[in-house]
């Protein structure tokens, strides 16, 4: 059960410690049922801090975008650490930076909230259509309790869930430095439907199938930039010398694009949803990054995002790997 009030007294607490520079939560945004981050400095703006099933967004992209600016010349760097709010998914990119050295363990400290799943915002915004002023929402047992400016609806939890919260097996987070209220029981049995399903169709069926959606996309980078695996300061796809990606919007460029980007988060990727929730086109990027979260993991039995002292999967090897032309 969330406790808001734990919230605000360990943030105000957290906030006033000298080693934390800022903490990064969520708070209510400006319209509907958005949410923005809060990147909290003062005690006194604890209030503004909100858990619901509105908090949608990955936070953990910014433990490696706002922290790998360029330090001003002359300026120290800030070696402060960064508090930051995470649910059981958004913890698992937190371990995956760890395992990958991207960030170190003494620069964050991990606030964790159990979360019981949050909401599909383009269901609820069908649902509920033309609200403008800001909404509140709150789980009740297996059902969102959305608060709208002419009174309480209850709605189904199954009906408005997001996609990726269907079948969550993290529900809690995996790390943490304070947990913020009891665990919750885990849902999700780890089937993976979307993939199957495809992976029955033939190959041109598959083509198919992915040429109609990589033909809509119009090479945005949203996907790329809410990734929060997706760090490199120095990306693949930006490069002009040598320019492995042409900018021309085609299926030839789009494929290399979303391919490159699929293989780059083979062993990485920890299924937050942020890609797909953020592609203004629609795109089932889960379902291309499932498929080889799948393949890693029958394959080789690897999850990333787990366990801080793992290996990164794509620089490490077992003699029992299947490809025989390891070794
Ligand atoms: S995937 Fe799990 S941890 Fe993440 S928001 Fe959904 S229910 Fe919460
Ligand atoms: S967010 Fe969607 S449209 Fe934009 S680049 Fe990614 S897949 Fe393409
Ligand atoms: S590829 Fe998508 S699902 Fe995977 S970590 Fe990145 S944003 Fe999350």
């Amino acid at each position: 059960m969330v406790d808001l009030e734990k919230l605000k007294n360990v943030a105000k607490d957290t906030v006033s410690r000298e080693d934390v520079k800022y903490l990064i939560g969520w708070r209510q945004g400006t319209y509907g049922f958005r949410v923005s981050p809060l990147f909290m400095t003062e005690p006194e703006d604890a209030d503004k801090l909100i858990f619901s099933p509105l908090c949608v967004n990955n936070l953990a992209t910014y433990l490696t975008l706002a922290e790998k600016l360029p330090v001003p010349r002359g300026a120290e760097p800030d070696t402060r650490k960064v508090a930051l709010m995470v649910k059981g998914c958004d913890s698992r990119a937190v371990v995956q930076q760890l395992i990958e050295k991207g960030i170190e363990r003494e620069s964050v400290l991990v606030i964790g909230c159990p979360c019981q799943g949050v909401l599909d915002l383009e269901k609820v915004e069908e649902k509920f259509p033309g609200i403008h002023s800001p909404v509140d929402v709150q789980w009740g047992d297996d059902k969102f309790i959305i608060n709208l400016p002419d009174g309480p609806q209850e709605v189904p939890r199954e009906e408005l869930l997001a996609k990726k919260c269907l079948n969550c097996r993290y529900p809690n987070p995996v790390m943490s430095d304070v947990m913020l209220w009891e665990e919750v029981e885990a849902w999700g049995n780890g089937e993976y439907a979307d993939v199957k399903e495809l992976e029955e169709k033939d190959s041109q069926a598959r083509w198919s199938f992915w040429q109609d959606k990589f033909e809509s996309c119009i090479r945005c980078y949203a996907c790329r930039n809410a990734c929060p695996m997706c760090y490199c300061e120095d990306c693949v796809l930006d490069r002009l010398n040598p320019q492995w990606i042409y900018r021309s919007n085609n299926i030839s460029e789009n494929t290399v694009f979303h391919l490159a980007r699929a293989f780059h988060l083979v062993g990485r990727c920890i299924e937050c949803g942020e890609c797909e929730r953020v592609c203004p086109m629609g795109l089932p990027l889960m379902t291309l990054n499932r498929k080889l979260v799948k393949e890693v993991r029958d394959k080789y039995d690897f999850e990333p995002g787990l366990d801080p002292e793992s290996k990164p999967f794509q620089s490490s090897y077992r003699p029992d790997d299947q490809e025989d032309f390891i070794l």
